[in-house]
C-alpha cells in the first residue's frame, strides 16, 4: 500500500478512530525515539537533586571523576563517573538502580510498557526480542524492589482495612520436601484460614492513599497490623473494618473510631459514608489482576503488590508520561538486589 492510500484510508475513519490512531502514533513514535536511552539525564537530575548524591554512603558532596564509556544497542556512549568525598567510592548515575550493568539498556522502555500490560515474561520476552524470559525475571524484580520502597503518605480521615489471603506458594522452587509443588495457585486442603493461607492487607483512605502489604502465615496478628500501618495513623482517623477481633482491640488500642461490618453482608453502610466497599473492590481487582500469573512464590507477593499499586494509580495506561514516570521512579530507589540475592531470597514471616 502506497502511502498516499494509507491517506485516503484516514481520511475516511471517523473522528474517533482517527483519533485513536493519533494517540497510537504519538506513543510509537515518541517511544521509538526514547528506546535508545532509557531517560539516563532525567534520572540524574532526579537523583542528584541536592547535589551529588553518594549512593554508598547518602553524602551530598561527590564530585564529577571522569567518563567511561558503555554501549547502548549499538552505539558507544561516554557516561559520567562521580567520586564520593566522604567514602571515596566512585559510582555512576545507574549503581543501585535495576538498570545497573544491564547490557540491554536500549529494551528497559519496552520492558517497562509490558509491565504496565502486565505481560507475562514468556510474551514481554517476544514482543522484545534479543533477551530471555529469564533475564526479564531479573529486571521484572529489581524494578519492582525499587518500587516496593515507595513510601505510603499519612492516611487522613476515613480509612477502610480489610485483610485478603493468597495461598502460600513456592512456586519455583524444585523438589519442594513432602508435597507437590502447588504451580497454579491450588486450594488449601485445611478449611478456614490456616498457616496456609498467606494474609495481605489493604488500607485505603478515601483520597485513594493505599497501604497493602503481607501480614505473614495464617490470621493477623495485632503487632504485626501495627508494625505495618501503626505510623500512618493517627487519632483523627475513623476506622472502617470486617468483625476480625484484632481489628476491633487494634482501634481501642490506637483509640480510634471504628465501625465494624460483619461479613454476613446485612449492614453495609452505616450512617451513609462508613463502610469497606472501596478495600473489598480493591481486593477484588487486585485478584483479578494476579490470576493471570497463574500463582506467585509468596515470596515475591510483596513485589506483586507494589506493582499493582503502582499501575493502579498510573491508571494501567501506557502513556509516555507514565513510561517516563515508571521508569524514572524505579531508579530513584536504591536496590540491593543483585540475581544471586532475588534466586536465593526467602518468605520472610
Ligand atoms: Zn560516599
Amino acid at each position: 500500500m502506497k502511502l498516499a492510500d494509507i491517506i485516503r484510508e484516514v481520511q475516511n475513519l471517523d473522528d474517533m478512530t482517527q483519533q485513536r490512531l493519533l494517540s497510537y502514533l504519538q506513543n510509537a513514535l515518541e517511544v521509538s525515539i526514547h528506546s535508545k536511552e532509557p531517560l539516563i539525564e532525567e534520572i540524574a537530575e532526579r537523583k542528584n537533586e541536592k547535589g551529588f548524591s553518594c549512593p554508598h554512603c547518602q553524602a551530598n558532596n561527590a564530585v564529577r571523576f571522569g567518563k567511561y564509556q558503555t554501549k547502548v544497542g549499538s552505539k558507544s556512549i561516554n557516561r559520567q563517573r562521580y567520586k564520593c568525598k566522604n567514602c571515596s567510592k566512585t559510582f555512576t548515575d545507574l549503581t543501585n538502580t535495576p538498570l545497573n550493568k544491564t547490557r540491554k539498556l536500549d529494551k528497559w522502555l519496552k520492558f517497562i510498557e509490558c509491565m504496565i500490560e502486565g505481560h507475562s515474561l514468556r510474551k514481554s520476552a517476544e514482543l522484545i526480542g534479543d533477551v530471555s524470559w529469564v533475564t526479564l525475571f531479573y529486571w521484572r524484580h529489581k524494578i519492582l524492589s525499587a518500587l516496593e520502597q515507595i513510601p505510603t503518605d499519612k492516611f487522613s480521615g476515613i480509612v477502610e482495612m480489610d485483610e485478603t489471603y493468597f495461598l502460600y506458594s513456592e512456586k519455583g522452587k524444585r523438589n519442594i520436601i513432602g508435597r507437590e509443588p502447588r504451580e497454579r495457585g491450588g486450594t488449601s486442603d485445611k478449611r478456614g484460614i490456616s498457616y496456609d493461607q498467606v494474609c495481605v492487607l489493604v488500607a485505603r483512605d478515601r483520597q485513594k492513599i493505599t497501604l497493602s502489604t503481607v501480614l505473614g502465615k495464617g490470621r493477623i496478628v495485632k503487632k504485626k497490623l501495627d508494625m505495618k500501618i501503626g505510623s500512618l495513623l493517627s487519632a483523627e482517623n475513623i476506622l472502617c473494618t470486617d468483625s476480625w477481633r484484632a481489628f476491633s482491640s487494634y482501634a481501642k488500642e490506637k483509640k480510634v473510631e471504628h465501625y465494624r461490618f460483619k461479613s454476613d453482608g446485612k449492614i453495609r453502610v452505616m450512617k451513609g459514608i462508613y463502610h469497606i466497599q472501596n478495600v473489598n473492590n480493591y481486593h477484588s481487582r487486585l485478584k483479578r489482576w494476579m490470576n493471570r500469573f497463574n500463582g506467585v512464590a509468596s515470596k515475591y507477593l510483596e513485589h506483586y503488590l507494589a506493582w499493582f499499586r503502582f499501575i493502579e494509580i498510573e491508571g494501567f495506561t501506557n502513556s509516555i508520561k507514565n513510561l517516563k514516570h515508571m521508569m524514572v521512579t524505579s531508579c530513584l530507589y536504591p536496590i540491593q538486589e543483585t540475581n544471586r540475592l532475588l534466586r536465593t531470597s526467602k518468605f520472610i514471616l
